[in-house]
């Protein structure tokens, strides 16, 4: 198997040590092994990246001596290598998860998503979807999207136990019932980080996602979506932060 690795900063900072040093273990894992280091820049989050931003961090990775073999910079056989320029292939999932009803329209408004989470913390409890919009015909979210009414896309997700193996943390469970059905597309129509990074690692061929351990908390959720979508799963090291 070719080593594939990728460091996949958000452009929405600068480069910050923690950073430096995840991308650090990325290049050397996959330059000892003879594989690629990829580099993508995940800029999902339409508020918060700036190409200001980009252009500071792949500088920053350059001025460390850290050239990928793939990049927005360099090009590459899976580019582009920029979210944002994905969007297309994000839908062509999408539309698969919508038809075989694995995903569904969500049309909450922000004020009753405000008001869920703030009744979860009233109460103590994980702010987890109620699913009120999981059994609405098809017919009547499709004439909703029709008339312009505003949604995002959740994915159904099973009640089940989930287990990340980690080369580092070694077995982790989580319970699928504390996460509930997820966002994975927003309502501006971009992906949420955990849905494009799923694709991106798969159509990108990335064999091992080495990232800062505070990931390990999104990693049921993608290994949920690469169920979904009939994907298999990378090798994940979550290594310790700073
Ligand atoms: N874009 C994510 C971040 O900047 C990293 C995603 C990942 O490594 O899976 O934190």
């Amino acid at each position: 198997m070719t080593v594939r690795t990728r460091f996949a900063p958000s452009p929405t900072g600068f480069l910050h040590v923690g950073g430096a040093r995840t991308a650090l273990f990325n290049y050397l894992f996959a330059k000892a092994r003879g594989g690629q280091y990829v580099l993508r820049v995940e800029d999902t989050d339409q508020e918060r990246s700036t190409p200001e931003s980009e252009r500071m961090i792949l500088d920053s990775l350059k001025w460390l001596g850290m050239f990928p073999d793939e990049g927005p910079d360099e090009g590459g056989p899976y580019g582009p290598y920029r979210q944002s320029e994905r969007l297309t292939l994000y839908k062509k999932y999408t539309d698969m998860l919508l038809e075989k009803d694995l995903a569904y329209p969500c049309f909450c408004t922000e004020a009753e998503l405000e008001q869920m989470q703030e009744s979860a913390k009233k109460l103590g409890v994980p702010n987890i979807y109620d699913g009120r919009y999981a059994a609405l015909p098809k017919a009547d979210a499709e004439k909703r999207i029709a008339a312009g009414d505003r949604y995002s896309i959740r994915l159904r997700v099973p009640a089940e136990e989930i287990v990340v193996t980690d080369l580092v943390q070694g077995r982790v469970k989580f319970d699928s019932r504390l996460i509930g059905d997820f966002i994975i597309v927003k309502s501006d129509g971009f992906p949420t980080y955990n849905y494009a990074v799923v694709i991106d690692d798969f159509e990108m061929k990335i064999s091992h996602v080495i990232r800062g351990v505070g990931h390990l908390s999104n990693t049921p959720r993608q290994i949920l979506i690469h169920k979904a979508l009939g994907l298999p799963l990378p090798q994940y090291a979550h290594i310790s932060e700073i």
